[in-house]
């Protein structure tokens, strides 16, 4: 890769920086030379995610809630701002679905003004409960409009309809990802996403929550996977817009995840099964052809040697482990 210098700097915009996905992105990005302008709400991120990133000149941090109009110079926006796990996107729906959408307007309306490249931080979540598996991106889902998770997955799915119109009708450089469930160290300890959730209850001996009967199936990539996607995502060639599934295509059931932390960890923890909630997928797993192809990418992560990472993480964050 050639010398980046102040000239030719890319000046990077990373909306949702703080947060879990944008804090690994914005250290990838400062790693490969670039300009990261990092904003972000706190709602569901933190100072502390980006502390480390402070030093660095090449990195800044702003306050600001993307519902609202921002005026920056930048080459290239990576658009995460949202609330990813169910109980805090279902904590203020309304605003969950007005950062996705008038985020969403937002950020297309500063990358036209500025000519910048946009890529849209979508999800799996735009399949709904799917009844075709696994899910390539020619599948138009089953969502429930007005269920309990809609907020997240209508307003992603609009998002969606946003980048597009905004290529078709202003000829804006887009890149669409969506992304499945991803895990690994600076994920929130009480966002009560499934990977999270496990490891805090096994470190701490506390019981591991199975929701339904632990059958439904999931995959899960780990961060560093996914932020490598996401960066040759956005150098592909202007005329590869996506949308492409980005995630890891082995999948797991709740229970076998369960019984491989509580082994990892060498837990006491029993597990304790508690209802489903509404409209919880059954099953969820990727086709990654498209990414394959299109990207060269593919995960090379274990589930195993990722989860040691991430457990290693919360040991040092559960005062009770041992
Ligand atoms: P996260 O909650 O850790 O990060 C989201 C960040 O956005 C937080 O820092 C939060 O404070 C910020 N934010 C929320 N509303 C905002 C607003 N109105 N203005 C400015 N900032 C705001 O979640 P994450 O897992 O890092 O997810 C990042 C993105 O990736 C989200 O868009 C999410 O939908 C998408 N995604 C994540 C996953 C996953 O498994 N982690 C899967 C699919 C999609
Ligand atoms: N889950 C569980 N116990 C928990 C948290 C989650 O059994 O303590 C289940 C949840 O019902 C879902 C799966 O794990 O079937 C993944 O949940 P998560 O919230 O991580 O992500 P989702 O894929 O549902 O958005």
């Amino acid at each position: 890769m050639p010398t980046r210098t102040y000239r030719n700097r890319k000046r990077i915009l990373v909306t949702g920086g703080a947060g879990f996905l944008g804090s690994h992105l914005c250290e990838r990005l400062l790693r490969d030379g670039g300009e990261v302008l990092c904003v972000d709400n706190f709602f569901t991120g933190s100072r502390e995610n980006v502390e480390h990133l402070l030093q660095n000149q090449r990195f800044e941090l702003i306050r600001h809630d993307v519902t609202f109009p921002l005026y920056v110079e930048v080459d290239e926006i990576y658009n995460l701002a949202c609330p990813a796990s169910p109980i805090h996107y279902q904590h203020d729906p309304v605003q969950t679905t007005k950062t996705s959408v008038h985020g969403a307007i937002n950020m297309l309306g500063l990358a036209k003004r500025v000519r910048a490249k946009i890529l849209q931080a979508s999800t799996s979540e735009v399949y709904g409960d799917p009844q075709v598996h696994p899910q390539a991106e020619e599948y138009w889902g089953h969502v429930n409009p007005i269920g309990l998770r809609s907020c997240y997955d209508e307003g992603k799915r609009c998002a969606e309809t946003l980048f597009f119109d905004y290529y078709r009708q202003h000829s804006l450089r887009i890149k669409v990802a969506r992304i499945f469930n991803t895990y690994g160290p600076r994920m929130h300890p009480d966002d009560g996403r499934v990977v999270s959730n496990f490891i805090v209850q096994a470190l701490s001996h506390q019981p591991i929550t199975i929701y339904g009967k632990g059958t439904q199936t999931r995959s899960f990539c780990y961060v560093d996977d996914l932020t490598d996607a996401l960066v040759r995502l956005m150098d592909t060639a202007d005329d590869f817009v996506g949308p492409v599934n980005i995630g890891n295509p082995r999948a797991f059931t709740i229970l076998e995840l369960a019984q491989k932390i509580t082994q990892l960890t060498g837990s006491r923890s029993q597990l304790v099964f508690r209802p489903l909630p509404s409209d919880d997928p059954v099953q969820r797993q990727p086709d990654i052809s498209l990414a394959k192809k299109k990207l060269g990418w593919q995960p090379c992560i274990e589930l195993d040697q990722g989860l040691e990472r991430t457990i290693d993480y919360f040991r040092q964050r559960t005062p009770e482990a041992a």
